[in-house]
């Protein structure tokens, strides 16, 4: 499992900062699901092949800070929810009442900390350091966050015990990994109880869990799936309520662990942010995605119809997606996801020998041709795979950094096309070989 990176310190130190410098331009999923503050932010990263998460508590007021909670209720919940945690401190303000505050807070916790200097560029290293060592916290990292300076390296250190990403594995011995992800309530407690208890459906003990989604093994017509449940059906009744707040960070790292996410809606409701938010970052992660509109039932015609245009339009970005309308509850067409995830699978991981590729390139070429650029026409000599759930295509050439994006783009749908993918994102790269 990815590690969990908690950011703390007072306001103004430079936590988004780091955050954005983090997690690059990927989407944040910004918490506001019920019994989560509205402040947290959770985002995904990568640093030397090594995922992990990081979440930013970048809205504590100043008013949060009194003397007897240095720390607001946000910071405590994501500190519990991190491996490891961040303290942020200001080389340039120095060492602040707060920020001993804050470190006595921490060291009571338990958890792994790093005291991380920040704002460090234009101060000699020392100096700035220095005073912060009466905090008497671990390990100690200087950095500034809005340059990108010693970031990179502090991470490193950091995660240092932690294993790189692995790649995926083509067959993996669990077969296809579905993620069931949502809102609360939209009902996927009741698919997956309904995917699972489907005729014909056999379900293999379940290997140990962990404090994140729950890891369900099943064959259904000599397929093998894993599903990962995120609802936690099979934990339910048997642990607290504080498991369930923890949705984001089971969410994001279901869908890092996926093959294939299926995203539930409700029917009833109108698709609000939060939802556009999760697929954002489902997109942007790269996994393969099947919508399930549910609650399908009890609707009349013209509701029906209306929803029809209204989701036509809403997710007309990702046409390449399939929407299934489901009823989980009275399980209405609930089995006509698996040949949607079973496609959207082999589209995510399928494999392309570089010459079909290569002709498939030249065909394109052919059809429409790259633009000239200073005079010079734009080559694209060959094609080749460079990996899989999402596919990335990479293409040879020249001048290849001036390809405009309406280009890559129509590339793009033509390998789509040609090669019958469906449900998934997929990824072109340009290298330049003259
Ligand atoms: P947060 O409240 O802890 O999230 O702090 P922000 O990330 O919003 O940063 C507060 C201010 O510090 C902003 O004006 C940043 O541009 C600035 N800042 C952040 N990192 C650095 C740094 O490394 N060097 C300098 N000089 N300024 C920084
Ligand atoms: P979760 O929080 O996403 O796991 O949602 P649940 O599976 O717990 O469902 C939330 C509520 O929606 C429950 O009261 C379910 O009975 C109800 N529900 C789930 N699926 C359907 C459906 O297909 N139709 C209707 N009418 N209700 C449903």
């Amino acid at each position: 499992m990815k590690p969990v990176i908690a950011l703390v310190g007072r306001p103004n130190v430079g936590k988004s900062t780091l955050f954005n410098q983090l997690t690059k331009s990927r989407d944040a999923l910004v918490a506001d699901l019920p019994g989560l503050t509205r402040d947290r932010k959770y985002g995904d990263a990568c640093i030397e092949n090594k995922s992990f998460i990081v979440i930013d508590t970048g809205g504590i007021g100043e008013s949060d800070l009194g003397i007897d909670a240095p720390m607001a209720e946000q910071s405590q919940q994501a500190i519990m929810e991190a491996d490891i945690v961040l303290f942020l401190v200001d080389a340039r303000a120095g060492l602040m009442p707060a920020d001993v505050q804050i470190a006595d807070q921490l060291r009571m916790r338990g958890k792994p900390i790093h005291l991380i200097v920040n704002k460090i560029d234009g101060l000699q290293e020392e100096v700035g350091m220095a005073e912060f060592h009466r905090l008497g916290l671990g390990e100690t990292h200087a950095i500034a966050a809005s340059h990108g300076r010693g970031v990179t390296l502090m991470m490193e250190r950091i995660l240092a015990e932690f294993p790189e990403d692995e790649p995926f594995e083509e067959d993996p011995e669990g077969g296809i990994r579905i993620a069931i992800i949502g809102r609360p309530n939209v009902g996927k407690s009741t698919l997956v109880n309904r995917l699972l208890g489907e005729e014909r459906v056999v379900v293999y003990d379940m290997p140990g869990t962990t404090r994140d989604s729950i890891y369900i093994p099943f064959e259904r017509q000599g397929q093998r799936y894993t599903l990962i449940d995120t609802a936690g059906v099979r934990r339910r009744g048997r642990v607290d309520e504080t498991v369930e707040k923890f949705s984001v960070i089971k969410t994001l790292q279901a869908v890092k662990d996926a093959n294939v996410v299926v995203m539930v809606m409700d029917a009833h409701e109108s698709i609000v942010d939060q939802d556009l938010n999760l697929l954002g970052f489902v997109l942007e992660t790269g996994r393969a995605l099947v919508i399930a509109i549910n609650k399908w039932d009890g609707m009349t015609e013209y509701e029906k119809l209306t929803l029809r245009n209204a989701m036509q339009h809403r997710f007309d970005f990702i046409p390449y997606v399939k929407i299934h309308l489901i009823s989980a509850k009275f399980g209405t067409a609930v089995g006509d996801l698996y040949p949607s995830i079973q496609r959207a699978y082999e589209s995510a991981m399928i494999r392309v020998p570089t010459n079909r590729l290569t002709t498939l390139l030249e065909d394109a070429v052919q059809q429409h041709q790259p633009p000239l650029v200073g005079g010079r026409r734009i080559k694209l000599r060959y094609c080749h795979m460079g990996g899989h759930n999402p596919p990335l295509f990479i293409i040879h050439g020249n001048q290849t950094e001036s390809v405009p994006a309406v280009y890559k783009r129509y590339l793009e749908n033509i390998f789509r096309k040609i090669l019958k993918l469906s449900g998934t994102p997929v990824r072109i790269e340009f290298k330049t070989s003259e």
